[in-house]
């Protein structure tokens, strides 16, 4: 398989783990006021939540340059991610994307009959822009780029990319995922609102289950011109499938700058420390900009994953070409210092 093979789909029951680092969760919780705003919530529950809906729109519309018309909620990125599939791949045709990236909205493409394309990634683990762009044919429906892209946790630069969909949007749209952008140093990040505003054929899509923590409170958006918000929503759960108690702990955590800047300095601080212990340990740790980490191990993958899971450790294990991956995602500082303990166990 070009793409890589998850051994290691979480199971609806979970063993206790001493340290969850399986679904790059934010070890940290929820902000303290989205947790204010969830108990204020509770008391207008029995109300639609219009108004709600119409704010958080303005807020993210001001920061991205778009219009509220331009911005679709969903109760989660995945929402967004399948809708897409099922638009883009409904007549056959290609999806287009790179060879080690997140599965979910090709296999969904695959099931509606498109054919998926994955474009080998380059030497430094990240999306080969110009190969990807010389793949594009007539029968390719749509581009698919993670970005920062998961599992590698690797990013390709800003200008990069905007001269990349400057180029393909007008024959082909392309669809980014941007589910680990918070993660960027605000200034560093892709700023691509602005193709949207210029009615490019581009869609961003966002989460708040990373930085903001809300992966079991379930919200995310797209941002996209309206027409294709509007191809996409039937196949989607609705906008209200976001609760009020929910929209409204997104509206807080969303103004919540100090809380989003404490999860990114952690984590940063967390991931060098592990990508530091492991490279000592004379592994080949993937540089990552998000929080979690992909390196090569040296045992098959689903004996590391038994071993690191009967020794309290929740990861994922991947098999890329043959090659076994491990992906951790980045805990507290605790939960990663619990990690390398059980890694020297497991890996002796
Ligand atoms: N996109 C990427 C790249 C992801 O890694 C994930 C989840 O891990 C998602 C989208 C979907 O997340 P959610 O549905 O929680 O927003």
């Amino acid at each position: 398989a070009v793409r890589g093979t998850n051994t290691a789909t979480p199971p609806d029951t979970l063993p206790k783990l001493r340290a969850r680092l399986l679904a790059n969760e934010n070890p940290l919780g929820i902000a303290p006021s989205a947790k204010e705003a969830l108990v204020k919530a509770a008391d207008i529950g029995n109300r639609y939540a219009w108004m709600e809906f119409a704010q958080l729109k303005q807020l993210i519309a001001a920061d991205e340059g778009v219009s509220p018309k331009n911005i679709m909620m969903s109760p989660g990125s995945s929402d967004i991610l399948m809708a897409a599939a099922t638009h883009f791949a409904k007549g056959g045709g290609t999806i287009l994307t790179s060879a080690m990236t997140y599965d979910d909205l090709l296999e969904r493409a695959q099931k509606q009959g498109a054919k998926i394309v994955a474009v080998p990634m380059t030497k430094e683990y990240t999306y080969d822009l110009a190969a990807i762009k010389a793949r594009i044919t007539p029968d390719v429906k749509l581009v698919y780029i993670v970005n920062p892209n998961n599992p590698t946790g690797t990013v390709v630069p800003a200008a990069d990319l905007e001269a990349f969909c400057r180029e393909v949007a007008p024959k082909v749209p392309v669809f980014l995922d941007e589910a680990y952008i918070d993660f960027y140093e605000p200034a560093d990040r892709p700023k691509l609102g602005k193709l949207v505003a210029e009615g490019q054929n581009v869609i961003l899509a966002r989460t708040f289950s990373k930085i903001h923590g809300f992966a079991g409170l379930r919200l995310g958006y797209a941002i996209a011109k309206p027409e294709l918000l509007m191809a996409m929503k039937p196949y989607t759960n609705g906008e209200f499938a976001v609760s009020i108690t929910t929209l409204m702990a997104g509206i807080a955590s969303y103004q919540d700058k100090d809380w989003q800047n404490h999860c990114r300095a952690e984590n940063a601080k967390a991931r060098a420390f592990t990508t530091k212990a492991l490279t000592d340990m004379g592994y080949d740790v993937i540089p990552s900009a998000a929080n979690f980490i992909l390196f090569p191990i040296r045992m098959k993958t689903k004996a590391f994953e038994n071993q690191m899971f009967a020794n309290g450790i929740g990861i994922q294990t991947r098999d890329f070409s043959g090659q076994p991956y491990c992906r951790v995602s980045v805990g507290t500082m605790d939960e990663m210092a619990m990690f390398m303990d059980g890694f020297k166990k497991v890996v002796g």
